[in-house]
């Protein structure tokens, strides 16, 4: 039976878990990292917002190699009022390293409950089968105002498909959720996010050939060792930095502050333990609150990054050191929804407000003109990562009568 089908059947019968499991169990099936086309996810994706009653509006576009496709899918009228919004792509993933097969939706207990297995399926593929469900649920003659669903690629590499989607000719809703998981809470805010990297290198001194780029480990009266001598150095600076993004505080969000996170050291191709390493590398994510200027934070980190470096003598003749802060990918800035509509809030279910600690596309819906919460089944925290989990209790029927009592709330 089809979901055309079942959206002719009295509500109880089409508001059933084994819907939204099905659809979820058929999107965890393909694969879609946000590095592959999104092209067959977002084909299955439109054959269950067809099968909902909607129609498809695709808005393809070009990512180097791979073509990558946004979807609007809209029912009751072609502009949407109201819109779901989820994105199709997953994180990457080594297989070898879950206890499920990733691509399979397997049910198993975890901690005294049972929970659902699948890449993705937290972040978001739950959310995208259930408020495919909660639009197949309400009928069109129901609506008053058309609701519709936004399906988007590339959201885990910095919004790309998102960004693409508004400045294309897509109907934006005034009235958006972004499902990502909540736990069903409401949130209206998040931080920014930055994306830097610092690097610091040793500069070759050309006239004393006797010092040299890549020196051998048995030998270490020509060199500095750069991560033994240098790097606890630019560490400490770092500590003093976050310290003081420490006491600048934005009592709405948890924590408070701007923080810094040093995820990645890395090393040049080449480096190996019995070479005195030259340089290194480190990936750091910032996430500012938003009195933060993005800019003038990655200036103060390059100077006192660099007034640290520079101040260290080094003892060996003519060596010096280059240090450089970039910006690896293009900000992201923080979102705050500032006085929602009285008619958008209560349809939501919950008239608490919350903050997410990770980063959305709600954003670039609400620079494109549109009231945005977010809110949406499953938790974070099991996102990201090996074993990717959501609690049954995220598959139970009351999850999607959430959307639909929005949804005819907004648009009935
Ligand atoms: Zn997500």
């Amino acid at each position: 039976m089809s979901l055309t089908n079942r959206t002719l059947n009295p509500l109880k019968e089409v508001i059933s878990t084994l819907n939204v499991l099905d659809l979820a169990r058929r999107l965890v099936a393909i694969e879609s990292v946000s590095s592959l086309s999104n092209e067959p996810i977002a084909e299955l994706l439109s054959q269950f917002c067809e099968d909902a009653g909607c129609t498809i509006s695709r808005f393809p576009y070009n990512a180097g190699q791979q073509r990558q496709i946004n979807i609007v899918a809209s029912k009751g009228g072609s502009e949407p009022y109201f819109a779901l919004s989820g994105h199709t792509d997953t994180v990457g993933y080594s297989a070898n390293k879950w206890s499920q097969k990733p691509l399979e939706l397997t049910r198993a207990k975890k901690k005294g409950g049972y929970v659902y297995f699948g890449l993705g399926i937290a972040d978001m593929k739950l959310a995208l089968a259930t408020s495919i469900v909660a639009v197949a649920s309400v009928s069109t003659r129901e609506l008053k105002k058309p609701v519709g669903l936004y399906l988007t690629a590339q959201e885990e590499v910095g919004c790309i498909g998102a960004k693409r989607l508004v400045s294309s000719k897509a109907p934006i809703a005034p009235y958006v959720i972004v499902c990502e998981p909540t736990e069903m809470a409401v949130a209206d805010r998040h931080k920014g996010y930055i994306y830097f990297s610092i690097s610091v290198s040793r500069n070759h001194d050309k006239h004393d050939q006797s010092a040299r780029m890549w020196a051998h480990s048995s030998d270490d009266r020509k060199n500095t060792n750069i991560i033994e001598v240098i790097l606890p150095l630019v560490l400490r600076e770092l500590t003093a930095i976050k310290d003081h993004l420490r006491t600048i505080a934005d009592p709405l969000f948890d924590p408070s502050y701007t923080t810094i996170n040093v995820g990645v050291v890395g090393q040049p191709i080449g480096a190996t333990k019995n070479v005195i390493p030259a340089a290194f590398t480190l990936h750091c994510d910032a996430r500012p609150i938003p009195s933060m200027d993005h800019d003038m934070l990655l200036r103060l980190i390059e100077k006192r990054v660099a007034d640290t470096v520079n101040s260290y003598r080094s003892p060996f003749l003519g060596e010096t050191f280059t240090t450089e802060v970039k910006r690896q990918r293009k900000t992201t800035p923080f979102f705050q929804l500032e006085d929602i509509d009285p008619s958008f809030h209560s349809a939501l279910g919950s008239p608490r407000m919350g903050y997410v600690p990770y980063n959305t596309e709600a954003r670039i819906f609400a620079d494109a003109g549109s009231q945005v919460v977010i809110m949406g089944p499953g938790s974070i925290w099991d996102a990201h990562h090996e074993d990717e989990c959501v609690s049954e209790r995220w598959v139970q029927p009351d999850v999607t009568e959430r959307y639909i009592s929005a949804i005819r709330a907004m648009c009935g």
